[in-house]
């Protein structure tokens, strides 16, 4: 916390896009900021060798926090699809290889979905996103978002997955609304506005 009472986040990341999005999520109150990765030493990507995103969150958070000697937050996202038995799970950007792009990725879910019922193709967005500072985990929180994996892809906007996952509320894919509507319901919006409430929590008690 600065003099000023201002509550000074590294974000584990490079993707100057997340640094955008969750900034938007953080600092509208005033008293977060998230601090660019051009502010900060630099530091290595760190490999996602966890079991689940929880795991890759917290390494990521811990190692980066080490590095920097700052409190820093880090996210890790599934997409978990329930006839695939929670596939691609933590391996959802690799899912059709190490190298494999979004579209790679999405042909591959077509492919894997195909045959599968109306009624069965319930999916949903998971992110984890853990604050450490440099020898703790401080905690873990989690966003979702309920949706349906489509029948063929659609729309031009978002990234990943999104032409593939379906709003059942709206019939359109996560790539056919606004980046400012995403935003207002996604999984890392839900995951970020958690860990804001917390990092506040832990201010208020003069833990941070
Ligand atoms: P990351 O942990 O944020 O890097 O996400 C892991 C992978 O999940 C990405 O490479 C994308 O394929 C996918 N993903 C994460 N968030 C989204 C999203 O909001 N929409 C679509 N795909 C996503």
């Amino acid at each position: 916390m600065t003099p000023e009472g201002i509550i000074e986040v590294a974000l584990a990341t490079h993707n100057m896009d997340k640094v955008g999005e969750i900034r938007a999520i953080l600092e509208p109150g005033g008293d977060i900021r998230l601090l660019s990765p051009e502010e900060l030493p630099a530091w290595e990507e760190v490999a996602e060798t966890g079991a689940t995103i929880e795991e890759n969150a917290q390494i990521k958070a811990l190692s980066v926090a080490k590095v920097l000697g700052r409190l820093t937050l880090a996210d890790d996202t599934a997409l978990e699809v329930e006839a695939l038995d929670g596939a691609p799970g933590v391996y959802s950007s690799r899912y059709a290889g190490p190298e494999a792009s979004y579209a790679d990725n999405c042909r591959k879910l077509l492919a894997e979905m195909e045959g599968v019922a109306e009624g069965m193709r319930g999916a949903r967005f998971r992110t984890a996103v853990v604050a450490a500072v440099p020898d703790e985990v401080l905690f873990t929180v989690e966003g979702s978002l309920e949706g349906v994996i489509a029948t063929e892809s659609r729309g031009e906007s978002g990234f990943g997955y999104d032409p593939m996952f379906l709003l059942p509320q709206t019939g359109k894919t996560l790539a056919e609304i606004s980046p400012q509507e995403k935003n207002a319901i996604s999984h890392r919006f839900k995951a970020f506005s958690s860990a804001a409430k917390k990092l506040r929590e832990l201010a208020e008690k003069g833990e941070i």
